[in-house]
């Protein structure tokens, strides 16, 4: 009898979100990145009573490649807290950026975000309506797993900062009062997947 989590389905044993380690005891998985910068803006809109859910769109050329393939934009949105957690930390805020292939792979980048006294330009953009720049991953960690929210059957790329970047109070007060972020879904096992930490 099939399980009714939705987390251990046998065809897809590599789920997210995961715990990511930069520590000693993850050295193994280090590499030298051969990623590609995605390039181009994005606007996003805050919901309104004509349209209560986030809509953003793409206003220039953007794409990502990775593994050979070119990823174009198609979502990008907030979770509220952190689904993965570094090094056992969560944090209040996460950002998915998620690309596709004209054949239908799936690539998101994703991005810490803690407290501080000032956000990081992507959140005071994105909550000013104005166009921005998907921003450099620098180090990294880059893995298969799943979405988060649904498809979990589905394999998709991963790739997610270590650069944890600022949310002020009054803007993570934003986003919540907006009700515009997803909500977390819990950790899945590793399942001896390989994560590599490019630098
Ligand atoms: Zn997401």
């Amino acid at each position: 009898m099939a399980c009714p989590c939705d987390a251990c389905d046998e065809n897809a044993p590599f789920q997210n979100p995961i715990a990511l380690y930069t520590g000693p005891e993850w050295s193994f998985c280090k590499s030298s990145s051969t990623f590609v910068q995605p390039n181009g803006l994005v606007t996003y809109y805050l919901p309104s009573v004509l349209a209560p859910k986030p809509l953003f769109e793409v206003t220039s050329a953007q794409s990502v490649s990775q593994n050979g393939g070119l990823y174009r934009l198609k979502e990008f949105h907030f979770h509220l807290s952190s689904e993965h957690t570094l090094n056992d930390q969560t944090f209040p805020c996460e950002s998915h950026f998620v690309n596709k292939t004209d054949d239908g792979h799936f690539c998101v980048l994703s991005f810490f975000f803690e407290l501080g006294d000032v956000s990081d330009p992507m959140i005071t953009s994105a909550l000013s309506h104005v166009p921005f720049p998907v921003p450099d991953l620098n180090e990294h960690f880059a893995f298969p797993g799943s979405f988060t929210g649904n498809q979990f059957q589905k394999t998709i790329q991963w790739l997610i900062s270590t650069h944890v970047r600022k949310i002020s109070p009054n803007d993570l007060n934003e986003l919540k009062l907006r009700q515009f972020a997803q909500s977390a879904r819990r950790l899945q096992p590793r399942n001896l997947r390989m994560v590599v930490l490019n630098q």
